[in-house]
């Protein structure tokens, strides 16, 4: 299995419009994060967890024309923003109907800011609409996309549900600021954490770096990567070295934007 981070910012980006911070002046390339989003490739399929306002340039980035699955998290506009471009990916892969797999509140979210593409009933109003098909389900069942077995896990971000997903060793959660068991019980030493961390202060949604460091260590995965990262996080190497020096009991790097990691 494959992870290729497409995107691992917060809602605004970094840089973020119109900062003039350090690290939204910074020129390393692990400083220019997109919205938060991955394709995960595996057997074969190709799984995309989230499409936000960076979907279009994402795609065209890594030259993505295929996406078997589409799996959300929650409908915050920063992981949905993206969705009126899947018509393209709808036209790249000669009209196949395109699958959605989300739960209720999600599809709730996603009818409501894009009624022209989804609307509650009957045809969408919309020359050009993609065929979707919109899968719903329940945290803690599992369920089978084209080829992987997937299980969706019930976390929090703050009084919002938000889920999160097993694939093989992989677990992916994002946007979180709780996350209960049985979710946490879906982690194990052989697992590889993607976990998101949005910047130093406390946050009434996120985890912040400590709170996800303080995750990582209770739950003892194999290894863990960092995402939806602000830029009041810091410069990524500096933040890699922070982390580095406090000597957790597992390997943790932030991610950013393009970096592949194997499974
Ligand atoms: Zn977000
Ligand atoms: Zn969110």
């Amino acid at each position: 299995m494959e992870v290729l981070f497409l995107g691992t910012g917060a809602s605004l980006g970094v840089p973020v419009l119109g900062c003039t911070c350090d690290v939204c002046r910074s020129e390393a390339a692990e400083d220019q994060r997109l919205r938060t989003s991955v394709l995960v490739r595996s057997a074969g399929e190709h799984i995309l967890i989230d499409a936000g306002p960076d979907f279009r340039a994402q795609c065209l980035t890594h030259g993505i024309t295929r996406i078997d699955s589409f799996l959300f998290t929650h409908p915050h506009f920063d992981h949905i923003g993206g969705l009126d471009e899947t018509r393209a990916v709808y036209y790249a892969m000669d009209r196949r109907p395109l699958h959605f797999y989300a739960e209720e509140f999600t599809f709730e979210g996603i009818r409501k800011h894009f009624d022209y593409l989804f609307p509650a009933s009957g045809k969408p109003q919309y020359h050009g609409a993609p065929e979707y098909r919109f899968i719903t389900l329940e945290a803690g069942k599992p369920f089978d996309t084209k080829a992987n077995r997937v299980t969706p896990l019930r976390a929090w971000h703050g009084d919002m549900p938000v889920t999160g997903y097993r694939i093989g060793k992989l677990v992916y959660l994002t946007d979180v600021k709780k996350v209960p068991e049985p979710a946490r019980a879906a982690i194990d030493k052989d697992t590889v954490l993607v976990v998101s961390a949005l910047h130093r202060k406390p946050h009434p949604l996120h985890f912040n770096l400590d709170e996800a460091l303080e995750f990582i260590d209770q739950t003892r995965p194999a290894r863990a990567y960092l995402t939806h990262i602000s830029h009041w996080m810091g410069k990524w190497a500096e933040v890699k070295e922070e982390i580095r020096r406090r000597r957790l009991p597992v390997p943790v790097m932030p991610a950013y934007d393009g970096l592949r990691i194997h499974i």
